[in-house]
């Protein structure tokens, strides 16, 4: 239950925080609604919709309602993937909305000593630390090679965590050892013809749990002709902190980013990583009212390209590409989407290589529940959409499901592991899958030209 001091304080907060004008560009039309995962997944309970939660905001910042524990969780529900907007016939930003109401609420309310504890843990200690995220991930790698793990599981240990937690042990990538996270290339020269100097935006989850598909990625962009940097003072995007009302931490993260890229003066920055990059290229909006950086923000907004669609610009997949025989499905993340509009290159790139029938997902746009660290906190609801997931990916028959985005390439797999489909299904990052293609590709043509030596030869 809420104090009456809490509760003066969140509303306060939200006459403070929010876009009120943002808000009056709602006009209740409820176009949105469909599009909204919550909204379907509570049988249609308006508290739980994008027009919902705009009306329950604003009723806030009028003062005609008090914050209150159902007020909390219709926020906290939420899935902040952004699927209302483009529903949207006014352009309402849902998710600058729902940021500015989390910053409101979870930096006013009154929170457990432990919930002080796991948030300071896991946006100062954490996230904001690459040296602490490889010391994680080593203690992971070691878990994983030790043999501690294989204990663990004999034992029945993993039976104390909940089912979420379980599942997702069962589904992590092996990790690298602490000396290869510790050892990072910052310089790349292009394979072929050099057509664009580019950052990559390595990331802080996807350049540890993730290496090799950085490594991909940065392979990926030398065969298509760039010139690679990889700023050693970029930070973690910050999409976390923002994503939980943490925006001033975010800030300070944009801020180091910001100067870590300008450095480099690329053509663009290059993420791999939906989420982030969803995140980074609003930099200028999350800044627009510190003068001495909002300019400089918006620059760096601009300069932020996915990976497909660099590929994508600089053809190629025009180049040969080629697989075993297999159908694929893909599932959009929500952020590359909806927060930077790429969803046809993906899907370009991913018919381009041979022996793919590539298969398209019905609601392949809609959540598959994992929104950050929305699977462990908000499990129940995640789960739900997560089954409505899998079952359209099953309607596919696809072999392979290709993800844009890490946590979404773990909760696919969470997916593939809770419905006993390991045996006939897999999900990986699109990068990782293209580059195989292209290898395997130009093996094929390595081995075509030895045959054709020989024959001349003889
Ligand atoms: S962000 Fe997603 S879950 Fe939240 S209101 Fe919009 S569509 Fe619904
Ligand atoms: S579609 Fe846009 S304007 Fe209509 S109710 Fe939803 S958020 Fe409001």
């Amino acid at each position: 239950m809420m104090g009456a001091k809490e509760k003066e304080r969140i509303q306060q907060a939200f006459k403070e925080k929010m876009d009120y004008e943002e808000i009056l560009n709602c006009t209740r039309c409820g176009f949105c609604l469909p599009s909204c995962p919550t909204y379907v997944e509570t049988g249609n309970d308006e508290v739980h919709s994008p027009r919902g939660r705009i009306a329950l905001m604003k009723g806030l910042v009028d003062g005609h309602i008090e914050p209150n524990e159902e007020v909390k969780r219709s926020i906290d529900l939420c899935l902040g993937c952004r699927a209302c907007e483009p529903a949207c016939p006014s352009g309402v930003k849902f998710g600058r909305l729902l940021e500015q109401a989390r910053e409101a609420i979870y930096q006013s309310n009154e929170q457990s000593f432990t919930q002080k504890l796991v948030r300071k843990m896991t946006f100062n200690n954490l996230f904001s630390h690459q040296d602490r995220m490889i010391g994680l991930t080593s203690l992971l790698g070691f878990y994983q090679r030790s043999g501690l793990q294989k204990t663990a599981r004999t034992l029945g240990i993993m039976k104390l965590f909940p089912e979420t937690i379980r599942t997702m042990e069962k589904v992590l990538p092996r990790v690298p050892r602490k000396k290869e996270l510790k050892h990072r290339e910052r310089y790349f020269e292009p394979l072929e013809k050099q057509n664009k100097r580019v950052a990559f935006f390595s990331g802080c989850l996807m350049d540890t749990v993730f290496r090799s598909t950085n490594e991909a990625t940065t392979k990926l962009l030398q065969y298509a002709g760039c010139e690679i940097v990889v700023p050693k003072a970029q930070s973690c995007c910050g999409a976390l902190h923002g994503h939980s009302g943490e925006r001033d931490q975010a800030k300070e993260l944009a801020k180091r980013n910001i100067v870590a890229f300008e450095e480099a003066e690329v053509d663009y920055i290059i993420t791999n990583a939906g989420g982030c990059g969803g995140f980074l290229v609003d930099y200028g909006y999350l800044l627009k009212d510190d003068s001495e950086w909002a300019e400089r923000a918006q620059m760096f907004g601009h300069k932020i390209k996915d990976i497909s669609r660099i590929l994508v610009e600089l053809d190629f997949h025009q180049l040969p590409l080629s697989l075993n025989k297999q159908k694929v499905t893909y599932q959009d993340s929500c952020h590359l989407r909806n927060g930077q509009q790429t969803f046809i290159e993906p899907r370009q790139l991913l018919q381009s290589i041979d022996g793919v029938t590539y298969v398209e997902m019905k609601d392949a746009n809609r959540c598959c529940g994992s929104a950050g660290i929305y699977n462990i906190v908000e499990s129940d609801m995640s789960m739900q959409v997560l089954d409505y997931k899998m079952e359209q990916t099953k309607q596919t028959e696809a072999q392979t499901i290709v993800t844009s985005n890490p946590g979404c390439l773990l909760q696919m797999k969470l997916g593939i592991e809770r419905e006993g489909l390991s045996d006939r299904m897999e999900a990986v990052h699109i990068v990782d899958l293209l580059l195989e293609a292209f290898e395997r590709a130009r093996e094929q043509a390595d081995d075509v030209s030895d045959k054709e030596r020989k024959e001349h030869i003889s």
